[in-house]
């Protein structure tokens, strides 16, 4: 596709193909959503090298880090709103949906409220950016969604965690089968019926549509994306899994579930296997697949020694989110949170030199629940049973730890259905049966790691389990001496955990053992989050067999 020179240009007002008649993008955009291409400049699928010109231009803030990421920022929002998105009630879709704290239901006449406002101010802006791309890997099941914004850095981001299509799939494009209007820049009027703030992310599955008000964080797209798939895929039949996921050299995949923070991305990148993707996938009768094009990373405190693939990532085409960088040397600090903890990147997922294209693999060999205790009560490696399993996916657990400084605040626990409930759309059941199912079906094996603290809670100054202890402990899954090594139960949990592993000290397989304070306050603590483990489950009571309510912990 030819652009018209930007005034200035040295060959400015040489003659392109694209002059004079309108595109089929502007045609298309002004028939869906009434936007008026004579006052608005429309670029669909913009270059990198365009995108980073336009937001260097017209966007405040944006520079270019040393090595060559361009550095966004997202303003008010630097995590997303869960307690603003909003689903539309209507007749195709509202007997399936969960509705509650997770899916709050609007009108389709508030949506419309919502959408002509963000399609009104999109129409004040005198350039609008457009990206036509994928979601999902496998051909058979994938979307075609497209991207409208107001921002380059908003479309990039979205260039990087989609599908980008080749120049003929562009050119044979058609219409979306879902469009993200993001009117992020300009607010949500709070007078409108069920909006309890400025920001507003709401989805309709009958139009086929996302519009975001009053938010700039770049994950609420990709987000949203991920919840549409949460819908359409099991009904097609195939699982959503927010979990990342990567092939050994025989072949074998592995699937790792965990809410954020949890290791997702980090464990992932494993320099020994193949990365099928870092965050999102479904489970197909054919195999797994990614349903992104890109990885979104966590930067806060990467270092090139810890998590070289991904440091290394960060280049030019890649987007930082949120960074502090030297004013001079352009410099990225990462560990400076002086904006947020919850610094990012996005990039390609072909920047990861070990990337498996396309992102698809075979059926899991090994399922591996992540957790990020911060109670130092569970195992850094635990094998577990069918039952626990789906015990442990429906309860989703991790804790946060809330401002990290000293070290000193006591953790929080969370609880998320299926390691995601904010992207959940049917019953967490309805997922937790179709994981069963298919792990049975495929025989694969089971294991929870614990991420978070060994030897004492986050409030008494324990350290996380340290990544390259983790690291081995996956490396001994892997290769199958794990699982044909020594086991002991765990107490309360009743977990099969293992009693030494070549590299690891054995001392920190067991939390009891790993424990540096009193031996009364380890029983205490682990009571406790038994306690709250069973406290959780009775939502899930009624749904769940009697067989998976068994394999829960007794405290
Ligand atoms: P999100 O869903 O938000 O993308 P995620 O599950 O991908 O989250 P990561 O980005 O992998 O989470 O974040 C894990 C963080 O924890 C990283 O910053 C990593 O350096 C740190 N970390 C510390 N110790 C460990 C460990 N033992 N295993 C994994 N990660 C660890
Ligand atoms: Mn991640």
């Amino acid at each position: 596709m030819v652009a018209t020179p930007r005034p200035g240009s040295p060959y400015h007002g040489r003659p392109t193909s694209s002059m004079s008649t309108h595109s089929k993008i502007e045609e298309d955009l002004h028939d869906v959503a009434g936007i008026d291409y004579d006052k608005v400049t429309i670029k669909r699928n913009p270059s990198v090298a365009v995108l980073y010109e336009e937001a260097l231009t017209y966007e405040q803030g944006t520079v270019i880090s040393s090595a060559g990421a361009l550095c966004a920022y997202s303003g008010k929002k630097t995590g997303r709103s869960p307690l603003d998105k909003r689903i539309v009630q209507e007749e195709t879709s509202d007997k399936d949906i969960w509705w509650g704290p997770v899916n709050t239901p609007i009108s389709e006449h508030v949506f419309s409220i919502n959408r002509e406002r963000a399609i009104d101010y999109l129409n004040t802006r005198p350039r609008l950016y457009v990206f036509d791309g994928f979601a999902g890997w496998d051909p058979k099941y994938r979307i075609k969604v497209r991207v409208v914004a107001s921002r380059a850095y908003h479309l990039l981001f979205m260039r990087n965690m989609l599908i980008r299509p080749t120049d003929e799939e562009l050119e044979n494009f058609g219409n979306p089968d879902f469009t993200i209007f993001n009117a992020g820049e300009f607010p949500a009027n709070r007078y409108t019926t069920g909006m309890t703030s400025t920001t507003s992310v709401s989805v309709n599955f009958k139009r086929n549509e996302m519009v975001i008000l009053g938010t700039e964080y770049a994950g609420e797209m990709k987000k949203g994306i991920f919840t549409v798939m949460h819908y359409l895929m099991p009904k097609a039949g195939v699982l959503s899994l927010h979990s990342s996921a990567n092939e050994g050299p025989d072949g074998d995949v592995s699937l790792f579930f965990g809410l954020s923070g949890t290791g997702k991305t980090t464990l992932s990148a494993d320099p020994k296997r193949q990365l099928i993707g870092d965050d999102e996938h479904c489970w197909s009768d054919e195999g797994v697949f990614n349903i992104e094009g890109g990885c979104y990373a966590k930067c806060i405190d990467l270092s090139a020694e810890k998590e070289p693939a991904i440091f290394n990532a960060i280049r030019f085409g890649s987007v930082l989110e949120n960074v502090v960088l030297d004013e001079e040397t352009r410099v990225v600090d990462f560990s400076d949170d002086f904006l947020t903890e919850n610094t990012r990147c996005s990039y390609p997922i072909d920047y990861i030199p070990n990337a498996k294209l396309p992102c698809m693999g075979g059926h899991p060999k090994n399922i591996i629940l992540l957790t990020c205790d911060a109670f130092g009560v569970l195992p850094p490696v635990s094998k577990l049973t069918p039952e626990q399993v789906s015990y442990h996916f429906i309860s989703g657990y991790t804790t946060k730890v809330a401002g990290t400084e000293d070290g000193l605040t006591e953790p929080t626990p969370t609880f998320s259905a299926c390691f995601g409930s904010p992207f959940l759309v049917l019953h967490p059941q309805r997922y937790a049966t179709m994981l069963a199912d298919k792990m049975s079906q495929h025989k694969a094996n089971a294991w929870l790691i614990n991420t978070g603290w060994i030897g004492g809670s986050a409030a008494s100054g324990a350290k996380r389990c340290p990544l390259k202890y983790t690291r081995m402990l996956l490396d001994a899954i892997h290769d199958g001496s794990l699982e044909k090594g020594n086991f002991e139960t765990f107490e309360v949990f009743g977990f099969q955990v293992p009693t030494d592993v070549p590299g690891v000290p054995s001392e920190l397989l067991n939390p009891r053992k790993a424990w540096t304070g009193d031996d009364a306050e380890f029983t205490a603590s682990l009571n406790k989050v038994a306690g709250m483990f069973q406290e959780n489950f009775k939502t899930y009571e009624s749904g769940a067999t009697a067989e998976t309510i068994a394999a829960g912990p007794k405290a």
